[in-house]
């Protein structure tokens, strides 16, 4: 059994989709990857912060699921982030209405020690700096370090980014994000350009058209499986990154055959994801409804073709 170490945002969530609105929920992209990581045989943990307004009974759901949050700072006094989206129609787009940082935005990470050894380090979509620190506490390099990235970053903090994905394995971005990151509107091109920034690995995630694996020149496609009801898409990218490197911990094989195992992972989770508002969903999931859908998406996928 591997140990996961993840870093992220834990965060009140408000979220209006064309279904309806949510008050403060539970979110932030930390509880969606342990939540997904959580159905693999890993030892995982987080490390993030929050103010005191932040229920006990959140964290309580955290911990009966075994993740270790030891690394989630209390700020006695402080706030909680909080994030509020509207989605539009098609459920592809949303706007970001309030982003009020609080505590993270002066968070400083402490890795907790029983899990400065973690085989896989799972950095979510977090300023850059935050990143490189957790990399630096590490008392040896990992097995895989894994980063989520968005356009925000991009924006405002290209040279910390570029520092740190010289340092990781596998980046996890969005279509939009690595055309912006590259200027180039091939995916191919663009998974080339970002593999000589420093990730030997790219994963494209291009929503419910699915995910794009890159190494050298081998490329792997996985779809999304085609849900009757979508309800609301917050946390799919990050419990894609939660099945991802849930898996790869639990396996530690990180070869690409395996990484590709682990996109269908990923995939699986995450269609499971925005069957409801939030982590509602994650939070319910049994086993046998995850395997049963594995076998949906092996099947989606096989043919037989015999070239004569
Ligand atoms: P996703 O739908 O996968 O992009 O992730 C949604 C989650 O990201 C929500 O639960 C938010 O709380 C969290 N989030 C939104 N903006 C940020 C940000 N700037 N930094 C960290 N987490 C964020």
């Amino acid at each position: 059994m591997g140990k996961l170490l993840i870093v992220g945002s834990v965060a009140f969530d408000a979220i209006e989709t064309p279904f309806g609105k949510t008050g403060k929920i539970l979110g932030g992209a930390a509880p969606f990857i342990g939540l997904a990581a959580s159905q693999f045989k890993t030892k995982s943990a987080i490390v993030s912060v929050v103010g005191d307004d932040f229920p006990q009974a959140y964290l309580d759901l955290l911990t009966d699921r075994n993740i270790d949050i030891s690394g989630i700072e209390v700020v006695k006094g402080g706030k909680t982030f909080f994030w509020q989206g509207k989605y539009h129609n098609d459920l592809n787009s949303r706007d970001t209405l309030v982003t009020e940082l609080n505590t993270l935005g002066d968070f400083t990470p402490v890795v907790p020690s029983d899990f400065k050894n973690a085989d896989v380090v799972m950095l979510g979509n977090l300023h850059p700096n935050t990143q490189m620190s957790v990399i630096n506490q590490m008392e040896e390099r990992p097995k895989l370090i894994i980063l989520d990235t968005m356009n925000f970053w991009m924006d405002n903090t290209w040279d910390e980014l570029m520092e740190v994905i010289k340092k990781i394995d596998v980046i996890t971005i969005n279509d939009e994000e690595a055309r912006q990151m590259t200027k180039e509107y091939s995916l191919v091109k663009a998974a080339a350009k970002i593999q000589e920034m420093g990730p030997k690995y790219v994963v494209i995630k291009k929503g419910e058209h699915g995910a794009l694996l890159f190494h050298k020149e081998n490329i792997f496609f996985a779809p999304a499986l085609p849900l009757e009801e979508v309800f609301d898409p917050t946390g799919a990218g990050d419990t894609f990154a939660g099945g991802f490197s849930g898996y790869l911990a639990e396996t530690g094989n990180i070869s690409f055959e395996n990484m590709k195992n682990a996109i269908i992972h990923g995939s699986n989770l995450a269609s499971f994801c925005v069957e409801k508002f939030g982590t509602e969903r994650m939070l319910e999931l049994q086993k046998h409804e995850v395997e049963a859908r594995l076998m949906q998406f092996r099947d989606l996928t096989q043919f037989n073709i015999e070239l004569t």
